[in-house]
């Protein structure tokens, strides 16, 4: 695995390298990221990973401060999981030059993670946009896991570069709990909770299909974790997988959560 630290080295090392794979990673290295990896793989001829832990795509400066970092850990990862390439940028990287027009969500799409975290995608599709028109790869690799991540780069890519948004199914713990970078900084009693409010999702989806007002059904049930849980419930919504449009029926539909624990944020979507 060749280890990139610069444009430069990138440049020299990517120079005709035909069908690239490539899977943007923050670090913390868990089997949801291997899944990816994998994919990449299994597609493209050599696969290249960055390593990036983005601070224009964190509303919270101490968020950025306590995002888990595991670089001697991940290398040994990617080591052992055939990576052509990995790339890990400073900020002065990736943050070269100035963007002449700003990147802007629009309003309508100012729902789940866009509404409770301003600016927090503005900042994803901004380094993004770099990443991608630096390594220019044939695919890129994302978790359904951050679905509306997924949707918002796969919309905002396709209309600049040729590269390919492959999406990938959320891999998750035994007991159903998405795998996240983030559950690293849950206590174990935490990681239990989380994992029996999936459960309870799980259920709960069910039961929405006997349900009339779908909406009206899941602003009570948010209540009621909130309190059988002691969490903050930040949304709890049945949306259209494909346009994020509001839904009163499971069809094409997945049930879309983010909450706190212990200060700790979670997103899920089933
Ligand atoms: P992150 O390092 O959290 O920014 O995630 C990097 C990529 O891995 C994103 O495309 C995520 O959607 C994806 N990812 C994160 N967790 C999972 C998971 N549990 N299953 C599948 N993909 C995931």
């Amino acid at each position: 695995m060749k280890i990139l630290l610069n444009n430069k080295d990138l440049n020299e090392a990517l120079n005709n390298v035909p069908n690239l794979g490539f899977v943007p990673t923050m670090g913390s290295l868990h089997k949801g990221h291997l899944s990816l990896i994998k994919k990449s793989n299994s597609q493209c001829k050599k696969t290249i990973v960055s390593i990036f832990v983005n601070p224009t795509q964190f509303d919270k400066k101490n968020d950025y401060k306590k995002y888990p970092r595991n670089t001697k850990r991940d290398l040994s990862i990617l080591r052992k999981n055939k990576v052509d390439f990995l790339y890990i940028p400073k900020n002065s990287q990736i943050y070269k030059f100035k963007r002449t027009k700003k990147i802007e969500i629009k309003e309508k799409n100012k729902i789940l993670c866009a509404k409770f975290r301003p600016g927090h995608f503005e900042g994803v599709l901004d380094v993004m946009d770099r990443l991608v028109s630096i390594i220019k790869p044939s695919k890129i690799y994302m978790g359904e896991k951050d679905l509306q991540q997924l949707i918002l780069v796969k919309n905002y890519l396709q209309k600049k570069y040729k590269s390919k948004v492959v999406s990938c199914r959320t891999i998750r713990s035994r007991k159903k709990l998405a795998l996240s970078s983030r559950n690293s900084l849950l206590k174990k009693k935490d990681i239990i909770i989380a994992s029996n409010i999936i459960k309870n999702l799980i259920y709960l989806k069910r039961d929405l299909r006997s349900i009339t007002n779908i909406k009206k059904f899941l602003n009570i049930k948010k209540i009621e974790l909130c309190n059988l849980f002691n969490i903050k419930i930040e949304y709890l919504e049945l949306r259209n997988m494909y346009n994020l449009k509001i839904s009163n029926n499971l069809k094409d539909s997945k049930l879309f959560i983010a909450y706190h624990i212990n200060k700790i944020r979670l997103i899920d979507n089933l």
